[in-house]
């Protein structure tokens, strides 16, 4: 599980600084899909920095499984990071390499033995449905393809949070429903704790169990969906 605990990022100091992220509690259990919903400027990608430990909070913590890692020195944080999988939007897949190359991209960087990774690789694809597709590359395949490979990728280290920045965003309302129904299966099958930040309301519907509203750094709204949904 993940939570975060008076999660704040400040911009620049002094009359020009400027609070991003104001205070956030969240959380998320394993086993559940939390989408945080929000305008632009609202701090989604800030927010999806903080958790992936590419930023470091101002204040507050990022805790996942009972441990802190947004105070952890540099040198820890590359393994700290394997635990949270990151799917970002338009996949990023690197071009010239095949699906099950770029799934295999996390194994190679931890020195991974090439059985191993293949077999890993395989099994993700499979997790994904495209052991079908594991030689072609990101231009032979359909943009929910794409996303399955990412998705794949992310999970390559066995993270136990999942975030989701923007992944369905600029699917068809379809390639979306079938992302979104993979990440479902996900979170089942792998008990993630699944964070799903978008700007996408309607996606929300379908993918989440509890929602939180991001306005101009603040949460100002906050439930499982159905209370959220009843409410208005
Ligand atoms: P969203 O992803 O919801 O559009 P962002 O996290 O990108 O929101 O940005 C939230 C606010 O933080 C915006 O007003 C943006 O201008 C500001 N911001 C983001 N990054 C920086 C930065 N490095 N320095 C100063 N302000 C920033
Ligand atoms: P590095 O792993 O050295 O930070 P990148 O940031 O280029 O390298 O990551 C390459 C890909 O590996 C990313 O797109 C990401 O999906 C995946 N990845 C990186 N770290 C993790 C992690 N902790 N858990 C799962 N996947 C990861």
């Amino acid at each position: 599980m993940i939570s975060l605990k008076q999660l704040t990022k400040v911009y620049g100091r002094g009359p020009d600084a400027v609070t991003v992220l104001d205070r956030l509690d969240v959380e998320v259990a394993s086993g559940e899909i939390l989408a945080v919903v929000g305008p632009s400027g609202a701090g989604k990608s800030t927010l999806a920095q903080c958790i992936n430990l590419l930023e470091r909070p101002t204040s507050g913590q990022v805790v996942v499984n009972g441990e802190d890692l947004s105070g952890l020195p540099e040198h820890r944080l590359r393994v700290a990071r394997r635990r949270i999988g990151t799917v970002f939007q338009s996949a990023s897949l690197l071009s010239r390499r095949t699906a099950a190359e770029n799934v295999a991209l996390p194994l190679e960087y931890l020195g991974v033995t090439p059985a191993e990774a293949k077999a890993r690789v395989a099994e993700l694809l499979e997790r994904v449905g495209l052991s079908h597709r594991a030689h072609h590359y990101p231009f032979e395949l359909s943009g929910g393809q794409r996303q399955r490979v990412g998705i794949a990728r992310a999970l390559a280290l066995r993270p136990s949070v999942l975030l989701s920045d923007e992944a369905t965003s600029g699917l068809d309302p379809e390639t979306t429903r079938s992302v979104v129904s993979l990440l479902r299966q996900l979170r089942d099958d792998l008990d993630l704790a699944v964070v799903f930040i978008t700007h996408e309301m309607d996606t929300v519907l379908h993918v989440a169990d509890s929602a939180a509203r991001l306005d101009r750094g603040r949460i100002v709204e906050q439930g499982r969906l159905v209370d959220l949904l009843t409410d208005h």
